[in-house]
């Protein structure tokens, strides 16, 4: 069997670039390969769907602002039926005074891209927000449009659909070998040992992509890290209210008619996840997480908890930032891994990004070449400073 291009990964970044290799009029064969259907244990699925504009780099900005766009074609893309219910809420980030610098720092950068965020001092949070508790808080950068919540499954969901009539191939296997001659990637192997000869190979397995990357014998410093997320209904709703980031780290954001909260794990300790591994940490929500959201927010001191999850962050040691492009030596080899925890509402923007490379030969929309591989290669660190 011979694909033009082979997909390793099927989640929302293989979906996202597959999709736009057709928008962008690519004509060639196209195998997404993916070993869970279900996406049970995906990043995409596990996530908390939000996406913000946020962060500290030009190009995280630019990426989310495209998917922004994206979201607002939904229906002239997919039809009149796609819906993904985005709750643009806003995001909140709170700065003590030590953090304040940087918070305005990043605010001066997000103003110069275009996105809608105010900076407000404590007083203007507490008169802004009734429920809020600004004690120990020096600032906060608040997003007054293009930032919020999604449902993640209906993202995918549209997108998979849409393949199935773009003449691709979905593809159930699990890629467990990489051929490669010299500096070309020639193949993939099935675990169920079926060759796939390819002229390109994208690597798309988000938390496993240091995996993928090895079995064409690539270094790529991706690695799962655990992160929970914890469920809990209170008595108060407050309907002004976005995602909100506290000092500390912990964030929490409504989700239909409960709150959904984590970011509360110990950098100190923070690792390698086992990938079998996705028990929550509970200790963590009565530990840190609880104590933090009562000072923040007084009506939260009576709270019921509830459910929990957990997943696994694709994670970038060097720099917790996106690697995108192809592999400088093996050019056949693409990569699109390492979000660190902002890749779902990047995925849109990078599988532009990657068709517009993949057909024209250059970035036309967004510019990925800051994200490229040769900073891996250097050990050169491209530092999102925003990662929640
Ligand atoms: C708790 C949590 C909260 C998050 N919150 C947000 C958020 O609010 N906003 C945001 O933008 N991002 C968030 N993220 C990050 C985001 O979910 C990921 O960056 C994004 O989903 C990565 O997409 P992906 O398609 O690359 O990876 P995944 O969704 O993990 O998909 C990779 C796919 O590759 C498949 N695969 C792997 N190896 C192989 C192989 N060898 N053969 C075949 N298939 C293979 C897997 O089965 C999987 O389906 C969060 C992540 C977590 C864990």
């Amino acid at each position: 069997m011979h694909r033009d291009i082979v997909i390793v990964g099927g989640a929302i970044v293989g979906a996202s670039i597959a999709y736009f290799l057709r928008e962008e009029g690519y004509r060639g064969t196209i195998a997404v390969i993916e070993r869970d259907p279900s996406f049970a244990q995906a990043a995409t699925t596990l996530s908390c769907a939000s996406i913000r504009q946020q962060f500290s780099i030009p190009e995280n900005i630019r990426l989310s602002r495209f998917t922004l766009r994206f979201f607002h074609e939904l229906q002239a893309r997919f039809g009149a039926s796609a819906d993904i219910a985005f709750r643009e809420k806003g995001y909140l980030i709170l700065a003590s005074d030590e953090g304040r610098d940087i918070l305005a720092a990043n605010h001066r950068v997000q103003i110069a891209e275009g996105a809608d965020i105010a900076l407000l001092s404590a007083a203007e949070l507490e008169a802004r927000f009734a429920w809020l508790s600004a004690d120990g808080v020096a600032a906060g950068a608040y997003g007054l449009s293009g930032e919020g919540w999604f449902d993640a499954h209906a993202l995918l969901a549209l997108l998979r659909t849409a393949l199935k009539s773009r003449d691709i191939d979905l593809v159930k296997g699990d890629v467990a070998d990489i051929a490669r001659s010299g500096d070309r990637i020639t193949g993939v192997t099935l675990a169920n040992g079926t060759t796939i000869e390819t002229g390109l190979v994208i690597n798309a397995a988000g938390p496993n992509a240091g995996n993928v990357a090895a079995l064409a014998g690539l270094g790529l410093p991706v690695e799962p890290r655990k992160r929970s997320v914890f469920v809990f209904e209170a008595a108060d709703r407050f309907d002004d209210m976005p995602l909100l980031v506290d000092p500390s780290g912990v964030y929490v954001r409504p989700e239909g008619s409960v709150y959904i909260t984590g970011g509360a794990e110990d950098a100190a300790t923070d690792g390698p996840a086992d990938p079998a591994d996705f028990e929550p940490d509970w200790p963590l929500f009565e530990e840190r997480i609880w104590p933090v959201l009562a000072t923040r927010i007084p009506a939260f001191e009576a709270l019921k908890p509830g459910r929990a999850w957990a997943g696994h962050y694709d994670y970038n040691s060097l720099d917790q930032n996106a690697v995108i492009g192809p592999h400088p030596d093996v050019a056949n080899f693409l990569f699109a891994n390492g979000f660190s925890g902002h890749g779902l509402q990047q995925a849109p923007a990078v599988g532009k990004a990657l068709a517009e490379w993949i057909v024209h030969g250059e970035y036309r929309s967004i510019d990925c070449t800051a994200f490229g591989y040769a900073r891996i290669a250097e050990g050169r660190p491209f530092r999102e400073l925003n990662v929640i």
